[in-house]
């Protein structure tokens, strides 16, 4: 009888991965932000909503733990398709839904990105959809960012198997207006284009009633930043009947369930309450006109942002040593070493206006630090 392996040395055993998958080899998996255990420190670096969901939402799940939880959930998540539906004017077969954006956006590459021409996106953004592509086996191509780092729709003109990007951009934070959305899909009509939403609700304009207009066009959002619900992995997407069919297919081919119970009721009463939305969101968007002006003034250069975080350099002090420092002092930012144009910047989640300001005074104190040395 063969010896089995010793499971417990296997994992320092790389002969192991003998068992994997080729397609395993060539992945680079994407790396979220830090999510610490420990939960005294503030925390701005994963985007984030300070100030939570609803109370209808919490109230909502609450009611909801009951027995029920042993029979599946609807699969086809109908009742938060049509809040969804509701919301943004459109049909629900114009809706898909997903565990999180994350996934949606998955499914995205898979079943309307993958063809025989590279997908073009920014060389400045969302650092997923490059692992997406190495998962799938799509070819990809990025296109700078212009100096002051806004996407110019002129690159995208070009022979593509699709062009998607987040609006605004992330990590820049800057939104580019819908006119010149408008243009790519009067120009781009051959393939698909994806206007990643997911931080639309702090100052950008939505693409959604476009779909109406440009078959090609599918907008993705998600209820992990304006709606506080980024524990609860909702995502949906919105678009012609045709994507969400495609969409639709490889999501029964992958999971029947990708909502469970808890997150439709949740994100069934997220989108009810308006209200609360639109005040969490206003809230956002006046702590960051008063972060920016706090950076300014510590002298950091901060690109414009329509977001629920800002993107922001310091004159003389490098991003790492920046983010390590407000690590040291309880603070969490988030710094990409890649690509190296953007190494010197720090992603800064907008928190509450108390944390706001503690961030501002730890980074007066390093950088007073600092000019004290040099
Ligand atoms: N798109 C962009 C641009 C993002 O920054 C994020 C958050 N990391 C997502 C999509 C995914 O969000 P979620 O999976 O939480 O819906």
């Amino acid at each position: 009888m063969p010896v089995p392996p010793n499971i417990a040395s296997a994992e320092q055993d790389v002969t192991v991965s003998r068992y994997w998958s080729a397609v395993v080899h060539d992945l680079t998996p994407y790396v979220p932000g830090e999510q610490p255990q420990c939960v005294d420190l503030i925390k701005l670096n994963t985007n984030e909503n300070p100030y939570g969901p609803s109370p209808q939402v919490l109230a909502a799940l609450r009611e909801e733990i009951t027995d029920t939880i042993r029979l599946y959930p609807d699969p086809d998540s109908s009742r938060f398709k049509a809040a969804i539906a509701d919301f943004h004017k459109v049909a629900t077969a114009q809706v898909f839904v997903g565990n999180g954006s994350d996934e949606v956006l998955g499914h995205v590459f898979q079943a309307l990105l993958k063809h025989n021409a590279p997908v073009l996106f920014p060389d400045i953004t969302y650092s997923f959809y490059p692992v997406y592509c190495r998962l799938y086996g799509i070819e990809f191509r990025q296109l700078s960012l212009t100096e002051r780092f806004e996407i110019n729709v002129d690159d995208y003109l070009q022979s593509n198997g699709g062009i998607v990007f987040p609006n605004p951009n992330a990590p820049t934070g800057r939104a580019l207006p819908l006119t010149e959305i408008e243009r790519l899909l009067q120009a781009n009509v051959e393939s698909v284009v994806v206007i990643d939403e997911a931080y639309v609700d702090f100052g950008g304009e939505s693409a959604v009633a476009l779909v109406h207009r440009y078959p090609q066009l599918l907008v993705v959002h998600t209820l992990s930043k304006s709606r506080a619900l980024a524990g609860l992995r909702v995502g949906y997407a919105v678009g012609h009947e045709a994507l969400i069919d495609a969409l639709t297919r490889v999501k029964d081919s992958f999971n029947s369930y990708p909502l469970d119970r808890l997150a439709i009721v949740g994100a069934c009463a997220a989108m009810a309450d308006h209200a609360y939305f639109t005040e969490s969101c206003r809230r956002i968007v006046a702590t960051r006109t008063t972060l920016t002006a706090a950076l300014a003034a510590l002298d950091f250069t901060v690109l414009p942002s329509a977001t629920n975080f800002v993107f922001a350099r310091h004159s003389q002090i490098a991003g790492a040593d920046l983010a390590a420092a407000l690590r040291a002092r309880g603070i969490l930012v988030r710094h990409f070493k890649q690509p190296a144009r953007i190494a010197s910047f720090l992603r800064i989640t907008i928190g509450t206006d108390a944390q706001c300001a503690a961030l501002i005074e730890a980074l007066r104190e390093i950088c007073t630090n600092v000019s004290a040395v040099s």
